[in-house]
């Protein structure tokens, strides 16, 4: 197994053999890469077939943001520890004349010879976007809001529409974020491709994948992409940092390491990440540390925790199957099987 998308495959085949009720839908999911400039990602279900598609073009730019990381300087940036502002400002930008046939074939037939950090980053931030997209079908969002954006009929009237978009969007977040910490940190189910690291390596490498993903998605998508947006899914930066906060619940619930080594190895991992994002497509950096910033982001992210309790009964019915495991607030040192008995999400 090399690519994202068999191992999305893989995984989706684990939920229903595990999750799905019994005579439930569970998800019929297909894959696929598509051409398009007017999308990144996208999912969809009708009453038969689940599908979601990524953009040939997300896909490369992923790949060659990965590649960057060869580079020593990169290196040395992002699997140690110096301080963020410390990045060298090099001229590092994707190539506007890429051949995407090539570098797809290449990609398939394992011929790109890159470091063992670049192909793990480049699957990582690959993956956590499909799952990000297969939750919305797991979760029941495709079938309450089909891809036409006319909304079921049993829509909650009282809940405003952006609000239930970016409260779904948070939720696809964090179990993305949960599916891939399932299948990085806690399982060595991707181990024949990807020797196992360190615990912190991992959560470390984790939240770089995250960062580096969501923004330079944002960065190639939206034109002023630290305005805050009142749209149905959240600005990019703000699932940085939704992620970001997702991680650490997960490792602190699941790992023996402590809350402050959690915290700083995420926290460098995520700058490394935005940083990277800005140097490479040639943008703007806003400031990471914005201590204002930080906590309204925290405050969302927990306010649509609570949201989610609202929207769930009309969910319910729409779900594919049980939840995934999911983030415990608070609750540490628990056992992963614990959480997978409840209907709760
Ligand atoms: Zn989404």
């Amino acid at each position: 197994m090399n690519r994202p998308i068999d191992a999305l495959l893989t995984f989706a085949e684990g939920l229903n053999a595990t999750f799905r009720p019994e005579g439930g839908r569970g998800v019929t999911l297909e894959v696929s890469y598509v051409i398009s400039s007017q999308m990144n990602a996208f999912s969809a279900s009708d009453a038969k077939c689940d599908a979601i598609a990524l953009t040939a073009g997300l896909f490369i730019r992923y790949w060659q943001a990965a590649q960057v990381f060869d580079a020593e300087e990169f290196r040395a940036i992002a699997w140690s520890n110096p301080k963020p502002s410390s990045i060298p400002v090099n001229p590092y930008r994707l190539s506007p004349t890429i051949n995407m046939a090539d570098i797809i074939r290449d990609w398939k037939d394992h011929k790109v010879a890159a470091s063992q950090p670049a192909r793990w980053l480049a699957f990582a931030m690959t993956y956590m976007i499909l799952h990000h997209e297969l939750a919305h079908i797991w979760l029941g969002h495709t079938l309450l809001i089909p891809f036409d954006g006319k909304l079921s009929e049993d829509y909650p009237s009282d809940i405003d529409r952006i609000v239930l978009g970016q409260t779904l969007e948070i939720a696809a977040d964090r179990q993305a974020m949960t599916a891939c910490f399932q299948s990085f940190v806690l399982s060595n189910e991707l181990t024949p491709d990807f020797p196992a690291m360190g615990t912190g390596d991992m959560i470390h490498n984790l939240a770089l994948s995250s960062a580096l993903a969501w923004e330079l998605m944002g960065r190639m998508s939206r034109p002023e992409p630290f305005k805050f947006q009142r749209g149905v899914h959240p600005a990019f930066y703000e699932r940085v940092y939704f992620c970001a906060e997702a991680l650490k619940m997960l490792s602190l619930t699941y790992t023996d390491l402590e809350e402050k080594i959690i915290e700083e190895i995420i926290d460098h991992a995520t700058k490394v990440g935005i940083y990277a994002a800005a140097i490479l497509t040639g943008g703007g950096i806003y400031n990471p540390d914005l201590p204002d910033l930080v906590k309204l982001m925290k405050e969302k992210f927990y306010a649509s925790a609570m949201m989610s309790n609202l929207i769930r009964p009309n969910l319910e019915r729409f779900k594919r199957g049980l939840n995934v495991p999911e983030i415990h607030f608070g609750r540490k040192r628990a056992h992963w099987t614990d959480h997978i008995t409840a209907s709760d999400g």
